[in-house]
Protein backbone atom coordinates (compact mmCIF):
# COMPACT_ATOMS: atom_id res chain seq x y z
CA UNK A 1 0.00 0.00 0.00
CA UNK A 2 1.54 2.94 -1.35
CA UNK A 3 -0.01 5.17 0.74
CA UNK A 4 0.97 8.45 1.51
CA UNK A 5 0.59 9.43 4.76
CA UNK A 6 -1.01 12.48 4.79
CA UNK A 7 -0.06 13.79 8.25
CA UNK A 8 -2.36 16.84 8.87
CA UNK A 9 -0.24 19.77 9.08
CA UNK A 10 0.89 19.98 12.34
CA UNK A 11 -1.23 22.62 13.92
CA UNK A 12 0.86 24.56 16.01
CA UNK A 13 -1.95 25.24 18.53
CA UNK A 14 0.04 28.56 19.83
CA UNK A 15 -1.92 30.25 22.80
CA UNK A 16 -4.60 31.76 21.75
CA UNK A 17 -4.09 35.33 21.84
CA UNK A 18 -6.80 36.20 23.58
CA UNK A 19 -8.52 39.31 21.66
CA UNK A 20 -8.96 40.95 25.00
CA UNK A 21 -5.81 42.05 25.00
CA UNK A 22 -6.04 44.29 22.33
CA UNK A 23 -4.51 47.94 22.95
CA UNK A 24 -7.27 49.53 24.21
CA UNK A 25 -6.92 52.94 25.57
CA UNK A 26 -9.16 54.30 27.73
CA UNK A 27 -9.44 57.48 26.10
CA UNK A 28 -9.45 59.88 29.27
CA UNK A 29 -10.79 62.62 26.99
CA UNK A 30 -11.52 66.17 27.42
CA UNK A 31 -8.14 67.08 30.16
CA UNK A 32 -6.23 68.80 28.02
CA UNK A 33 -3.31 67.57 25.47
CA UNK A 34 -2.33 63.98 25.97
CA UNK A 35 2.05 65.03 25.29
CA UNK A 36 2.40 67.57 27.52
CA UNK A 37 6.37 68.26 27.27
CA UNK A 38 8.01 69.15 30.61
CA UNK A 39 8.34 72.52 31.51
CA UNK A 40 11.43 73.67 31.17
CA UNK A 41 12.59 71.29 28.66
CA UNK A 42 15.51 70.69 27.25
CA UNK A 43 17.10 73.98 29.22
CA UNK A 44 21.05 72.50 28.14
CA UNK A 45 23.50 71.23 30.74
CA UNK A 46 23.85 72.55 33.85
CA UNK A 47 27.57 71.71 34.07
CA UNK A 48 29.54 74.62 33.41
CA UNK A 49 31.75 74.26 30.23
CA UNK A 50 35.22 75.46 31.24
CA UNK A 51 37.80 76.86 28.78
CA UNK A 52 38.63 74.30 26.20
CA UNK A 53 42.28 75.41 26.73
CA UNK A 54 44.96 73.10 28.97
CA UNK A 55 46.05 75.02 31.68
CA UNK A 56 49.46 73.47 31.87
CA UNK A 57 50.14 75.27 28.40
CA UNK A 58 49.06 78.32 29.34
CA UNK A 59 50.73 78.73 32.63
CA UNK A 60 53.43 77.07 30.76
CA UNK A 61 53.73 74.56 33.32
CA UNK A 62 55.74 71.73 31.41
CA UNK A 63 56.93 69.01 34.11
CA UNK A 64 54.19 68.43 36.21
CA UNK A 65 55.18 67.48 39.69
CA UNK A 66 53.96 64.08 41.02
CA UNK A 67 54.24 66.49 44.46
CA UNK A 68 51.89 68.95 43.76
CA UNK A 69 49.02 67.57 45.18
CA UNK A 70 46.75 70.26 45.22
CA UNK A 71 47.61 70.56 41.45
CA UNK A 72 47.32 67.20 41.45
CA UNK A 73 43.76 66.50 43.18
CA UNK A 74 42.01 69.26 40.44
CA UNK A 75 42.27 66.78 37.63
CA UNK A 76 41.61 63.96 40.22
CA UNK A 77 37.40 62.61 40.91
CA UNK A 78 36.65 61.99 44.16
CA UNK A 79 36.65 58.56 44.01
CA UNK A 80 40.41 58.71 42.17
CA UNK A 81 39.70 58.54 39.09
CA UNK A 82 41.48 60.72 36.62
CA UNK A 83 39.00 63.04 35.13
CA UNK A 84 39.02 62.33 31.50
CA UNK A 85 40.61 64.90 29.26
CA UNK A 86 37.48 65.93 27.79
CA UNK A 87 36.43 67.42 30.54
CA UNK A 88 38.93 69.63 31.94
CA UNK A 89 40.07 70.36 28.78
CA UNK A 90 43.75 69.74 29.13
CA UNK A 91 45.86 68.61 26.29
CA UNK A 92 47.28 65.36 25.60
CA UNK A 93 50.61 66.25 26.13
CA UNK A 94 50.17 67.21 29.26
CA UNK A 95 47.16 64.84 30.38
CA UNK A 96 50.32 62.45 29.99
CA UNK A 97 52.25 64.08 32.02
CA UNK A 98 49.26 64.47 34.57
CA UNK A 99 48.44 61.14 34.97
CA UNK A 100 52.11 60.15 35.18
CA UNK A 101 51.76 62.18 38.19
CA UNK A 102 48.76 61.27 39.59
CA UNK A 103 50.15 57.87 39.36
CA UNK A 104 53.45 58.68 40.68
CA UNK A 105 51.36 60.96 43.18
CA UNK A 106 49.24 57.72 44.24
CA UNK A 107 52.42 54.76 44.99
CA UNK A 108 53.45 57.14 47.81
CA UNK A 109 50.04 57.61 48.70
CA UNK A 110 50.01 61.22 48.59
CA UNK A 111 46.65 60.89 46.43
CA UNK A 112 43.93 58.21 47.04
CA UNK A 113 43.70 55.11 44.68
CA UNK A 114 40.43 54.56 42.84
CA UNK A 115 38.23 53.70 45.67
CA UNK A 116 37.58 49.32 45.68
CA UNK A 117 33.71 50.22 45.67
ZN1 LIG B 1 48.94 71.39 27.50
Amino acid sequence: MADETSTPQSTEQHATAPAHAATSRPAHAGSGAPRSPRPGGSGGRKFFRRKKVCKFCTEKIDAISYRDVRLLQGFVAERGKIVPRRLTGVCTRHQRRLSLAIKQSRNIALLAFAARF
